[in-house]
């Protein structure tokens, strides 16, 4: 395009999708108008291709004047999307900190961020848009003037958390709160009135939620309190086209209530008022790959760049966020009553030493569990039996050769689905036909091993003739809409007995579901992964939660236990659904072991063709981080193989950094992790390798 009048451009900082690899960590230099504000979107060459930047801050002046190229040699930008308002400088400072904490370029991450679709838009196409979503958005603010909502008067308890919260939001720079409050405790009822002071005060409320199928009810809920208020959702289940419009509609300030998955902590918001992150213990809101950034860290981040009330509630709070909590970093506000007294389900510990074996075989489900889901039968009432593990059996066995059905790809089983009659590997995905006999000595009798949650509901299903058992895990809700279906069905009482994997755990409000049973709990508590224990809790206390919400069945209500070691101090808890003490004795471990939150750990993985190209690329690594003056005092692992050794015939190696600081842990990642990307030239054999700051499954 014709460039008129350069001559008067000026060096400006474009932050554009290179990644960390290429070497280029921060925004690239272009030449640009004097008047181009930070955060503008405008259209950028970047190599041989057109793509879309951000304009960046400068520069504190002075710095990386050195290597700079000189203004001749600068591309000019191109055209600006300037019909849209900048981004925010505390989103961008939001960003700055993110790339920076979790060792990604900023370009990378900020534009990764950002509806894919608006990456595609060239000026009139947005223009077009913009002027679709002021139409839609005249029809709809021309509603009619909504009767106030009907809403509950708060509990005492509910009464003294939201004063605790207005205090804190009144407060120039509030400390993170953690509301801390059994399932069924009020929690939402206060994000409910908290948003409603930050939206009369002309503020925007972001809530983050776990995951997409939860959005539908929180979201519910906040339409029914704020009905004639814009609210939008932002996750990875939505139509590009409605993502995109869904953030214009936050980023133009339109957008009142902002409800999300971990991906809209970077929402763009000019005016936030609140952050809330629901069930902040969830594992869902570590990103698995690329960035991997934790969104619920980040939320508390961002709260304390925008200086804004930021609500942390669950049931079982992450030790770390606890921790906070304890050290007094965190305001604790706690809601210790279930709303309407409805109690919690007694919980029983059946021990399965005392379990009848028949033929020498062990049975799934003890006589006594058996008798408490009659009960239910009987009385109508339906129950939840859990076992997080899917599939029919996890492993074919043939007891003549010992052969075993492994994965020819993965160091893991390929676990037996009878009902399509497939091996699968949950790892790499391949499947193949079951044999007839045992491929290795030609037996006709290959048994399965273990149990899944298909094996489970066949089993129940001989145990209570009549029952109506319905299954809801990965292998029954693939298709779109069919998890809403299945638990539309439970609700509408057309199943007696739901079987399902953790799935079934999460936010779900049954309230006719009167038992609750975990038959095979155990592997967490000996797991090589120390967070385990930690995710066992809070899962059983959550699928205990979903049991008793109906205050007129809650003295009935049971959760039962079937493990082999009542007596370990988890259950022990548990029991008196005592999270208090097993967070108590969790952190006492993990500060011997000088384990998180009392270290701060970065995990870097890599794969590779060949055992030893992992292993070696690792090795060398270590050895350049030990030349390095910023590890004294860090430890650093030796590599080992990861607990998933082989997915899809490549070698995955781990590597674990341990610093007692995090300003340690990330000066010494800052000054290595650079130096690997020269080091993964001379290697071959390595496919690729990141890092995990923070990570969650070691
Ligand atoms: P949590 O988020 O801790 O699970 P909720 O806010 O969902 O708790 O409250 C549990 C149930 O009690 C919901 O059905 C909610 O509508 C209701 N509820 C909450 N607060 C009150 C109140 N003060 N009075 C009556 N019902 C309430
Ligand atoms: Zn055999
Ligand atoms: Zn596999």
């Amino acid at each position: 395009p014709a460039q008129p009048s350069t001559a008067s451009w000026r060096r400006v900082s474009v932050a554009v999708d290179a990644p960390q690899h290429s070497g280029l960590t921060g925004p690239l230099d272009y030449l640009g108008p004097q008047d181009l504000a930070p955060g503008t979107l405008v259209q950028v060459g970047l190599g041989r291709r057109d793509t879309l930047g951000i304009v960046w801050d400068d520069p504190p002046s002075g710095e990386a004047a050195g290597d700079a190229l000189p203004e001749d040699q600068l591309r000019p930008v191109g055209a600006a999307l300037d019909a849209l308002p900048p981004l925010s400088a505390s989103w961008r400072r939001l960003l700055d900190f993110a790339a920076a904490y979790y060792q990604r370029s900023v370009g990378e991450l900020a534009l990764a961020v950002l509806p894919p679709q608006l990456r595609e838009l060239d000026a009139a196409q947005l223009q077009a848009r913009l002027k679709k979503l002021d139409k839609a958005e005249a029809a709809a603010a021309r509603a009619a003037d909504q009767a106030p909502p009907e809403r509950p008067a708060l509990t005492e308890q509910q009464s003294a958390a939201l004063a605790a919260v207005q205090a804190l939001a009144a407060q120039a720079s509030p400390p993170p709160a953690l509301l801390w409050g059994l399932t069924g405790s009020g929690k939402t009822e206060i994000y409910l009135r908290a948003a409603e002071d930050a939206l009369a005060q002309g503020r925007q409320v972001l809530v983050l939620v776990p995951e997409i199928n939860l959005t539908p009810q929180l979201e519910a809920r906040f339409a029914a309190r704020f009905a004639g208020h814009s609210i939008v959702s932002l996750h990875s289940g939505l139509t590009p086209a409605q993502r995109l419009r869904h953030w214009l509609s936050a980023h133009l300030g339109r957008a009142q209530l902002v409800l999300g998955t971990r991906l809209a902590v970077f929402a763009s918001l000019p005016r936030l008022g609140l952050l809330v992150v629901d069930e902040e213990h969830d594992p869902s809101y570590k990103q698995q790959d690329g960035a991997r950034y934790s969104a619920r860290d980040l939320a508390v981040y961002r709260g304390h760049l925008e200086r804004i009330p930021v609500l942390l509630g669950s049931a079982t709070p992450s030790l770390e966020t606890w921790q906070h909590a304890l050290a007094g970093r965190y305001r604790r506000i706690d809601l210790t009553e279930r709303i309407g007294g409805g109690e919690l389900p007694t919980v029983r510990l059946f021990d399965m030493n005392r379990l009848e074996r028949k033929k020498g075989v062990t049975t799934a489900l003890s006589v006594p569990l058996l008798d408490a889901l009659r009960k239910r039968l009987a009385r109508g009432e339906q129950s939840l039996v859990f076992l997080n593990r899917r599939g029919y059996a996890p492993v074919l066995h043939c007891d003549q050769c010992n052969w075993k059905s492994d994965c020819p790809h993965c160091s893991a089983h390929q676990v037996f689905h009878r009902e399509d009659r497939t091996l699968r590997c949950h790892h790499c995905g391949v499947s193949q036909r079951v044999p007839r006999a045992c491929p290795s000595c030609g037996n006709p009798d290959i048994a399965p091993l273990g149990r899944g949650t298909e094996r489970l509901e066949e089993q129940l299903a001989e145990a209570l003739p009549g029952a109506r058992i319905a299954r809801i895990d990965a292998d029954t809700t693939r298709l779109k809409g069919s998890l809403e279906a299945q638990l539309g069905a439970v609700h509408d009482g057309e199943v007696d007995v739901l079987v399902g994997t953790q799935m079934v755990a999460k936010g779900h409000d049954f309230r006719r579901i009167t038992l609750v049973a975990a038959v095979n709990p155990d592997g967490a508590l000996f797991s090589n992964d120390f967070r385990a224990p930690e995710r066992l809790f809070s899962l059983l206390m959550q699928v205990g939660g979903r049991a008793g919400r109906d205050a007129a069945q809650a003295s009935r209500s049971e959760l039962w236990v079937q493990t082999w070691y009542p007596d370990h101090a988890l259950f022990q808890a548990l029991q008196k659904h005592d999270y208090e003490a097993f967070a108590g004795s969790q952190l006492a471990e993990r500060m011997s072991a000088g384990l998180p939150p009392f270290a701060h750990l970065a995990l870097v993985r890599a794969e590779g063709r060949t055992v030893e190209a992992a292993r070696e690329f690792l090795e060398a690594a270590q050895a350049q981080a030990q030349e390095l003056p910023l590890a004294m005092g860090l430890l650093i692992y030796p590599p080992v193989p990861m607990a998933v050794a082989r997915v899809a015939n490549v070698e995955r190696f781990q590597m674990l950094i341990e610093a007692g600081h995090r300003g340690q842990l990330q000066r010494f990642l800052r000054d290595w992790l650079p130096t690997l990307h020269g080091l993964r030239k001379r290697h071959k054999g390595v496919l690729r390798w990141a890092v995990d700051i923070d990570p969650l499954v070691i």
